[in-house]
């Protein structure tokens, strides 16, 4: 059977030229980066040329770059490690309704207060609310970039102006809107620290980086080792760090390419689908305001868990809210967020397209699709 995996906002296949890579760096790079031989050296050399590749992707410094295991654990350093200048913890944060659980739990584990930033029915983050919300005080603002759930693309303009102005530090969450969109972090000077995740753009996963603007102060939450300038202790993923940068490399000079294909893609699914299952609903944002190939659609009548299993025996592979609740069947929490009624919730699958797909791929899904949902619909 062929499969199809329409579930490229949990993880990405890895890109081809990124094997390539991988295969030549395990011959090669044995050294440990901090050791004095050429052979650290050489892995030194090859960790500094991906920081340099994940700068150029984001507009930053690479001084501003710390490579972490991932986008949760840059959340994690970036929320629970933030300091004011007189090195204390924020007292207040605020944080969107529709963060991911990196940030979420983050926050609640921390006892901190927080202040919710609600989000209209599409998704989009209320600007007035964080207006507010920033007069009544607070030290620190943590904001999705654009939904893994959804789809919907943050207003990150304004947010980082609401914040500059206020002189409260921003964090963005920018893991999706990195890997189907463009993010110039050099422009958003209310931007103190920002996560980007390698999985999501076609590097392997258990890598991350955290964008840490040059005079943001941040306390390590791993301890240990003065590696990445003393803010995250351990000896460096190689292989990870060299298949983020190759990643980044790529995803900045293939970015445009990327995004016509899956807009292209997009119209290919969701005008099949409307012939094939006229009752499925998109949800959340206009497309034009929505990370292109990551869609929320409710399917009227059929329990998503229901679904997802069905179509998983059919050889399609999709997602109900994000992959990461997606082990237990409540309803997704970021749904709750834009006001969409229990009922519907629960009929909700999340479809996320790749860049390396076709349209007769797409078309396959679709077909299988129909077959699943008349066949739940009749039981
Ligand atoms: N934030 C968002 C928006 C995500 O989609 C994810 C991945 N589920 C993460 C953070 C966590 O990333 P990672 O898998 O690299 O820990």
């Amino acid at each position: 059977m062929h499969r199809v995996y329409l579930d490229h906002a949990a993880s990405t296949p890895l890109e081809p030229e990124i094997h390539a890579v991988l295969d030549r760096l395990g011959r090669h790079a044995c050294g440990n980066p901090s050791s004095l031989h050429w052979h650290g050296r050489e892995a030194r050399r090859l960790v500094e040329d991906a920081r340099e590749e994940v700068a150029r992707l984001l507009g930053v410094e690479p001084a501003e770059v710390i490579f972490t295991s991932g986008a949760t654990e840059a959340n994690n350093l970036a929320l629970a490690g933030w300091r004011s200048e007189e090195g204390d913890p924020p007292r207040r944060i605020a944080l969107s309704t529709i963060e991911h659980a990196s940030v979420f739990e983050c926050l609640e584990a921390s006892g901190r207060s927080s202040s919710f930033v609600p989000v209209d029915a599409a998704g989009r983050i209320r600007m007035d609310r964080l207006e507010e919300i920033l007069a009544e005080g607070v030290d620190l603002v943590a904001i999705i970039a654009a939904s893994n759930e959804v789809g919907t693309i943050q207003d990150v303009e304004r947010a980082a102006a609401l914040c500059d102005r206020a002189g409260v530090h921003l964090h963005l969450d920018a893991v999706q809107l990195v890997a189907r969109g463009r993010l110039d972090l050099g422009k958003l000077v209310g931007v103190g620290t920002a996560s980007i995740s390698g999985h999501k753009l076609g590097g392997p996963p258990g890598c991350g980086a955290l964008f840490v603007r040059r005079g943001v102060h941040l306390a390590p939450i791993l301890r240990g080792g003065g590696q990445e300038r003393g803010l995250r202790a351990g000896t460096e993923n190689l292989s990870g760090i060299v298949g983020l940068g190759e990643a980044s490399r790529l995803a900045a000079s293939l970015m445009e390419e990327r995004l016509a294909t899956l807009r292209r893609l997009e119209r290919v699914f969701l005008a099949a689908l409307a012939e094939a299952l006229p009752a499925a609903h998109l949800q959340g944002a206009p497309r034009e305001e929505s990370l292109p190939g990551l869609l929320s659609i409710r399917f009227p009548g059929i329990k998503a868990e229901r679904f997802l299993l069905a179509l998983d025996l059919e050889g399609v592979s999709v997602s109900m809210g994000s992959a990461c609740a997606s082990g237990a069947s409540r309803p997704s929490r970021v749904l709750e967020a834009l006001g969409i009624p229990l009922v519907e919730n629960l009929e909700t699958l999340r479809i996320s397209l790749g860049w390396h797909q076709d349209a007769d791929e797409i078309a396959l899904a679709v077909d299988r699709m129909k077959k699943v949902a008349l066949r739940l619909a009749r039981a």
